[in-house]
């Protein structure tokens, strides 16, 4: 495993996080409990949302929201190709079949404007995703939703902060999903979570995360047992209280962190301005931008991964966010999906890299990426 004197990402938890793993410790419940239904409540507030569940996963918190709606063998939804890959599995574990719609040429975010040539009579709903942490146009494709009898479901994993034209996730989804996976901007290792506005919904996915049991191991244990029922086929989504644990104190740093990676993605805007070749996904006026990852565009020669290669002879670390999900390999078995069915997808994802992007990152290291890059594009250039 290669060190990177500057890596991608380095996460920020530490003294915080171990004192409320050592509370849970010092309990009785490893489970899913009160610390569990604590973090549910801030999480909920945080999101201004009615109801929050905790998840092992946004893939599936994904999952349980389609099943929940009753999505499933026969159905389509619609959904970006620039993403990562959970986005679409999520879809083809309930049972239904991806559809995917070309993106922004400068944001990479689903292009609404397409989105309706897509529908068909077995379209049940549209699985946008917030791209890099920016918000879809969601007044769009909330209308185009209600136009067509099509539930909206967020993939809001790159987005816990973000807004636009007042909207936040799940604002115009019947949820919205997020993951705490490691290089999250908020992250228990690996962990998710929904939130919703319907109360019904909601205490359907409470159900289907635990097996459809009627009462969970923490109730059984803190209120004396009582027999319980699996009143319909359930999954196995539930959080734990240790992970709920390392989420807590978090709430306290995401609107400092936010700042400071708005600060670094300003130096790396300003350091790669004019570089030929190069290119930033563009921030839309007005909203906020939760900036999960700094990704460039490298548009031409020397090409993504002589970047990438560069980047790690020089000690800096960089990944890829996304190459274009339609054109990987079971996909195109699957699907018959070829180059060419979204170009602008295909354009944007073998020019993508992701930059390294974390709190507590200087910003003399950006100055030092961007060197880096200017110099990667001499060399290749001469
Ligand atoms: C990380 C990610 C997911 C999957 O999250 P997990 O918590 O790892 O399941 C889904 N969609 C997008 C856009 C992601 O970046």
């Amino acid at each position: 495993m290669t060190s990177f004197r500057i890596p991608f990402y380095r996460h920020d938890l530490g003294q915080a996080e171990l004192d409320e793993v050592a509370k849970v410790l010092a309990g009785e419940i490893l489970t899913t409990g009160e610390t569990v239904a604590e973090f549910e409540r801030r999480f909920a507030a945080l999101l201004g949302r009615r109801h929050a569940l905790a998840v092992t996963s946004c893939t599936g918190a994904l999952h349980l929201s389609l099943l929940a709606l009753g999505i499933g063998a026969g159905d389509e939804v619609i959904t970006t190709p620039m993403s990562f890959v959970a986005t679409a599995t999520a879809i083809i574990e309930a049972g239904a079949t991806p559809v995917f719609v070309d993106v922004e040429p400068d944001t990479g975010n689903i292009d609404a404007a397409r989105i309706e040539a897509a529908i068909t009579p077995r379209t049940q709903a549209i699985m946008p995703v917030h791209l890099y942490g920016q918000m879809c146009d969601m007044q769009a494709i909330g209308a185009i939703a209600a136009r067509h009898g099509l539930a909206v479901l967020e993939d809001a994993a790159h987005c816990v902060e973000g807004r636009r034209d007042g909207l936040g996730p799940g604002a115009v989804g019947v949820t919205a999903s997020f993951s705490f996976y490691a290089t999250k901007n908020m992250t228990c290792g690996e962990g998710g979570a929904l939130v919703t506005d319907d109360t019904a919904l909601y205490e359907k996915l409470r159900l289907w995360r635990l097996h459809g049991m009627t009462r969970s191991a923490a109730e059984r244990a803190t209120e004396g047992y009582a027999q319980w029922d699996m009143i319909q086929m359930g999954w196995k989504y539930n959080l734990s209280n240790i992970e709920a644990a390392l989420l807590l104190p978090q709430f306290a740093r995401l609107e400092a962190k936010l700042a400071q990676r708005q600060e670094l993605a300003r130096r790396y805007r300003q350091g790669l301005a004019g570089l030929p070749g190069i290119a930033i996904p563009a921030e839309r006026p007005g909203g906020i931008h939760a900036y999960h990852v700094l990704p460039i565009w490298v548009f031409g020669r020397p090409g993504r991964d002589a970047v990438i290669a560069g980047l790690n002879r020089r000690g800096i670390g960089a990944v890829v966010n996304y190459n274009p999900i339609h054109l990987m390999r079971y996909f195109v078995d699957t699907y018959g999906y070829a180059q060419g069915d979204f170009p602008i997808a295909e354009r944007l994802g073998h020019a993508t890299l992701s930059l390294p992007f974390y709190p507590g990152m200087s910003l003399e290291a950006v100055d030092e990426v961007v060197r880096a890059v200017t110099e990667i594009l001499a060399e290749n250039r001469n």
